[in-house]
């Protein structure tokens, strides 16, 4: 099984060095790694950041480890050329429709949450965002009106297999977890969330064992605050997905603690932490590689088929909390690499 590394930018190299360290440990049979640079690495290294040999690598592989892309030094450049269309496009070539985000609560970073500790327990979602469509990948453009204002716009839209297909993934996830489905959108405004109501209200035909109930999505992110236990699995489109799950993630935690798989049709995927590069911290060795290590986890799970290390894996990061790890964003000192070790450390306990 052949696995890519993408390391990318920023701290993204440090938290995969990690990941790696530990799928190293645990000497999983047949698994093989080929590196190749993303996002500004490869821009400054070929002009481009995403080239088509680290694009080649990414079809052959079996599924593709990603740390992060984004690099200040690279904000000047035309749109095209920007550390972020790596992502983009790999999500586009490689058909990445569905994001699964899951936000829960190691029980030993109650006190790591914004919310208070007793709100904060009940947090166990999996949030599942279409990838592939929405206002990221809609015509955009910059135009002058009448009046000489610089405007900008990015066109919003979604078709209704697009929406299909990320409701089916949402009723599937559902199933396998506690059979609640919560769909978020945006109808009482929005042309592609009526449509989008529509469509997984005539889904939901399919799943009669599936509890399915909309929320606008200005409600869902107060009440993912509120009270998070009254969610189980959160289906929702590009954008709306992207801001409700770094919300997620801080009542869980830290960003720094939360993996995402995204995923194709046939269940290949790329497996990154959700943070960013994080230049602030980039190069200082104290990014905290679990989101990466647990992304890894993911790997073997969905996309390998191997869910007993996957176990392992994840026992061994709540096991390495409990013995009191905490990088910096969880309020402690440990550095990147002293993570990595806790958690193989933890792995034989
Ligand atoms: P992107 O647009 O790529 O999502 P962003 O601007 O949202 O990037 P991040 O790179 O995710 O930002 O970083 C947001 C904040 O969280 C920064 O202050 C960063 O230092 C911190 N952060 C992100 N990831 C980690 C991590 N693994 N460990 C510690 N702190 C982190
Ligand atoms: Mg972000």
């Amino acid at each position: 099984m052949l696995i890519a590394l993408l390391p990318g930018d920023g701290i993204g190299p440090e938290v995969i060095a990690e990941a790696v360290r530990l799928l190293d440990t645990l000497g999983i049979d047949g698994l093989a790694f080929e590196e190749a640079p993303v996002g500004g690495a490869a821009y400054k290294a070929s002009g481009h950041p995403l080239p088509d040999s680290t694009l080649d690598l990414a079809k052959r592989a079996d599924a593709i480890l990603f740390g992060a892309v984004g690099d200040p030094d690279c904000d000047a450049l035309e749109r095209h050329l920007r550390p972020e269309q790596a992502i983009l496009g790999l999500r586009k070539e490689l058909a990445l429709f569905a994001n699964l985000r899951p936000a829960n609560l190691f029980p030993d970073l109650a006190d790591a949450s914004a919310l208070r500790p007793e709100i904060a327990r009940d947090i166990d979602v999996m949030i599942v965002r279409e990838l592939n469509g929405d206002v990221y990948f809609g015509e955009k453009g910059m135009r002058t009106t009448e009046d000489g204002l610089r405007e900008g716009y990015d066109i919003m839209s979604y078709n209704e297999a697009e929406v299909a297909r990320i409701a089916r993934t949402g009723f599937e996830t559902a199933r396998a977890r506690r059979g609640k489905l919560c769909s978020v959108d945006k109808a009482n405004v929005l042309e592609t969330s009526q449509l989008w109501r529509d469509v997984v209200i005539e889904i939901s035909a399919d799943y009669p064992d599936i509890e399915l109930s909309h929320l606008y999505v200005d409600n869902a992110a107060m009440q993912l605050v509120r009270a998070p236990g009254q969610f189980d699995t959160i289906v929702t489109g590009n954008l709306f997905g992207d801001i409700l799950s770094d919300l997620a993630s801080m009542c869980a935690g830290s960003i720094g603690m939360l993996p995402s798989a995204s995923l194709d049709a046939q269940g290949k995927g790329l497996y990154e932490p959700i943070h960013g590069s994080a230049p602030d911290i980039a190069g200082q060795g104290k990014a905290n590689p679990l989101a990466t290590i647990l992304s890894a986890a993911m790997m073997l799970r969905y996309s390998l088929q191997l869910p007993e290390p996957a176990d392992r894996i994840e026992a061994a990061v709540s096991n390495a909390l409990a013995g009191g790890l905490r990088t910096g964003d969880l309020g402690g000192t440990a550095s990147t690499r002293e993570a990595g070790d806790a958690v193989i450390a933890a792995l034989g306990s």
